[in-house]
Parts: structure tokens; sequence; C-alpha cells
């Protein structure tokens, strides 16, 4: 599925598909067969990707970094993504999130350090179902304190500090209103609650916060500027997420066009069979309208448009569609398809979480719906 990109970004693909071949799937098989650390492999890819200059794509310019358009980043990411190995995690530095842009003395204390790689944050939106109110501060003249309970934050375990989404209640003399917090874990009144895995193995902490007391200068911009924050830090991932969900789709039809020609006990190779063909072909078609809407937004990104809207539409299509040629995919291998190990039965399982992860798909929907019917801003 040609996408018509310039020649410096073809440069670049041809610069990630030597790292894939390389070092990403040599070091993925190594751990596959437990010949190497996680530790020692993502240092591996770490130094690799700085060599070729990937690393630097996704951090700012005034730390050292290489930024790329939109356009670019969607490509590579697209690509490390159909390469199906878990080493590509470890490929892009990391990047700003919710600090991109903030000033003295955050940008010392966590900024730098996070894009060195040297300490990790977490991101905490996500509430309880249960929840009575969402987590609250009051404001003292230096501090908030807060209050409340995080239910789903992804690598808290490992993580030095969470940005968490909150409240600042109304008081006589003080700004009130949504803020984005910087939360270090090991301050007094900050609990780990659980520690659970999800479907697609990744691991998360259900953290409780009892009257954390947080300096001031710990609020990401100013207070009430919590929401838009933490949705453009939402929005870049959801990017990213459709991306991923991209790249899975076309491992996912290479994978399963090389297994249907295969000769097969029914004495016909299945790819010879119309049914089958037929499913295949929903696949593809699938694939080419989610790779349209992905490769349409990065363009219109890089004009300067605001593309929230196209962001939601294609977070959504993609990862829906993703889902149902994964299923097709097993359904098409059969039982080997879903035993333990498979790789298809892992990503049945990774593909799952992404219509949940960065806003449930029927969220979205009514995001998307809003903003036409009620804001005037719809323009899918
Ligand atoms: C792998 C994984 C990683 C995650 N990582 C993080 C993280 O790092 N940080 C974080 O903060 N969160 C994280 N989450 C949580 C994720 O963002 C939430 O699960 C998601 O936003 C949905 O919220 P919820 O689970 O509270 O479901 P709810 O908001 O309770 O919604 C449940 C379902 O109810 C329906 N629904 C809800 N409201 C409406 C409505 N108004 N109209 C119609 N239908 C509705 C929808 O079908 C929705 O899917 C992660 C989740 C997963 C699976």
């Amino acid at each position: 599925m040609p996408d018509f990109l310039p020649d410096d970004i073809n440069q670049q693909l041809a610069i990630a598909t030597e790292l894939v071949k390389d070092c990403l799937e040599p070091l993925d098989k190594r751990l596959n067969e437990e010949s190497i650390s996680q530790k020692e492999a993502a240092a591996q890819v770490r130094h690799a990707s700085q060599e070729k200059g990937i690393f630097y794509k996704t951090q700012p310019q005034e730390f050292g970094g290489h930024p790329t358009s939109t356009l670019e980043l969607t490509a590579l990411r697209e690509l490390f993504s159909a390469a199906n190995v878990s080493t590509s995690a470890h490929v892009f530095g990391p990047g700003p999130g919710v600090l991109a842009n903030v000033s003295e003395p955050m940008a010392s204390q966590y900024l730098a350090p996070v894009l060195a790689g040297e300490i990790q944050g977490a991101f905490a939106f996500t509430e309880p179902a249960d929840a009575l109110e969402p987590t609250w501060a009051v404001r003292s003249e230096n501090d908030l304190l807060v209050t409340g309970q995080k239910s789903y934050v992804t690598g808290g375990d490992s993580a030095d500090f969470m940005a968490v989404f909150l409240n600042v209640r109304a008081d006589a003399e003080n700004e009130k209103g949504t803020a984005m917090v910087i939360i270090d874990k090991d301050l007094e009144g900050v609990s780990t609650e659980k520690d659970f895995t999800s479907l697609d193995g990744s691991g998360h902490q259900s953290i409780t916060f009892d009257k954390v007391r947080v300096p001031i200068a710990n609020v990401v911009g100013r207070i009430g500027e919590g929401l838009p924050r933490a949705l453009g830090n939402i929005g870049n991932v959801r990017l990213l997420v459709a991306a991923q969900a991209c790249g899975l789709m076309m491992w996912t039809l290479n994978y399963v066009e090389n297994q249907v020609m295969k000769p097969h006990r029914s004495g016909t190779p299945l790819g010879m069979k119309e049914g089958v063909r037929l499913r295949l072909s929903d696949m593809r078609i699938d694939a080419f309208a989610a790779r349209s809407m992905l490769y349409r937004t990065a363009r219109l990104a890089d004009a300067g448009e605001n593309i929230i809207n196209e962001t939601i539409a294609v977070k959504i299509f993609s990862t829906e569609a993703a889902g149902r040629v994964v299923d097709s995919a097993v359904q098409l291998i059969g039982g080997q398809a879903l035993v333990a190990g498979h790789p298809l039965e892992k990503l049945y399982r990774q593909i799952r979480s992404y219509r949940l992860i960065e806003g449930a798909s029927d969220l979205l929907r009514l995001n998307l719906i809003k903003g036409k019917l009620e804001l005037g801003k719809g323009r899918v």
C-alpha cells in the first residue's frame, strides 16, 4: 500500500528498516530464547537507535533532540509496529508528554531528567468507576493538599512521579479549576492500593492520595488549564495508537497471506478458495481505509490544522479495524492461532486494549458528534 511519501521520509524509513532487520528482530529472537535480559536488550536497542538518529526524533531541540514532522513520526511508528517485535518499545527516546514547554524549576527537576532517561513518569487520569468525586485538591499559599484515587496508572510501579489530573476546589482567594499536577511517588500520603496486569500483559497500579502535600510549583502551567493539557497529551498518544494499530494490521495481513498460500490438508492452499479470498479482501479494505485516515490526519497536522476530530475518528476506526483484522486472521489460521505463545494469540489480546486506552471508543464517538452538533467545531 504505497503512501507516496517524500524522498527524505522514505530515506528514514529505509534506515528504520535496517534497524529492524539488524537489531530489533535479532534481539527479539534472543529475548524469546531467554539468552539476553530485557534490560540489556533495551540498552542495545537504544544505542543502535541513537546511532541511526531515530532515538532523538521524539525529543525537543532545546534538550538535544531532533524533532521531526508528524508525517515522518507516524510513518516510522507504523513501520516499527509492523515489525511486531517487543524490542521496538525502546526505539524512541522518552518524550516530554504533559511536561512539554514547562518552565523552571520543573524543567530542571523533571523534564530534563525524563528526557535523559534518568527518571520516569506515569499518567494518572482514570478514576475508579465508583469514585464519589474526582481526585481534588485544596490550596494553601504554597501547597496543594491532594485527596482521591487513580485506578489505572500504567507503569506506576517503575515511575518516580505521576502526572495527575485533578480538580482544585474553590476558596475565597485563589484560582480554582482542573490542573495537571506532578506528584512524586514517595511523598507522604501516596500509597499503592494494588498492582495488576491487564489482558495485553502490561502492568498498572491503582494509587490513593490521602491529603498529599504537593508544592504549588508542581502545577503544570496554571490551575484551570488541566483539562486542555491532559487532552493535548492524550490527543498525541491517540495518533500514536492509531499508527500502531495500522502497523499491526500490516503485520497480520502479511502473516496470514503467507500462511494461506502454503499447502493445506484439503489438497488446495486455503488462499485459493474464494471464501477465504473474500475475507482477505475485507481485511485489506479495512487496513487501506485506516491507513488513508492516518496519513491524511498526519498531513493535516503538519499543515498546522487542528486535528482533534480527525484523530478521534482515526483512533476509533483503526483500533476497531485492527480488531476485525486480527479476529479474521485467527479464524483463517484456525485453532493453532489460539495456542498460548502464537503471535496471533498475543496480538488478539494486545489489540483489544486499544479500544479502551486513551479514550473508550463510544465516549470518543460522543465527543466527535458533540463537536459537530453543539460546538460548531466538527470537521469529520
Ligand atoms: C491497557 C490499558 C492501559 C491504561 N493506561 C492508563 C494510564 O496510564 N492512565 C490512565 O489514567 N488510565 C489508563 N487506562 C484506563 C483507560 O483510559 C480507561 O479504561 C478508559 O478511558 C475507559 O474508562 P473506564 O475504564 O473508567 O470506563 P468507563 O468510563 O466507566 O466506561 C465504561 C464503558 O461504559 C460505556 N460508557 C461510559 N460512559 C458512557 C456514555 N456517556 N455514553 C455511552 N456509553 C458510555 C462505554 O462503553 C465505556 O467503554 C488504561 C486502560 C487500559 C486497558
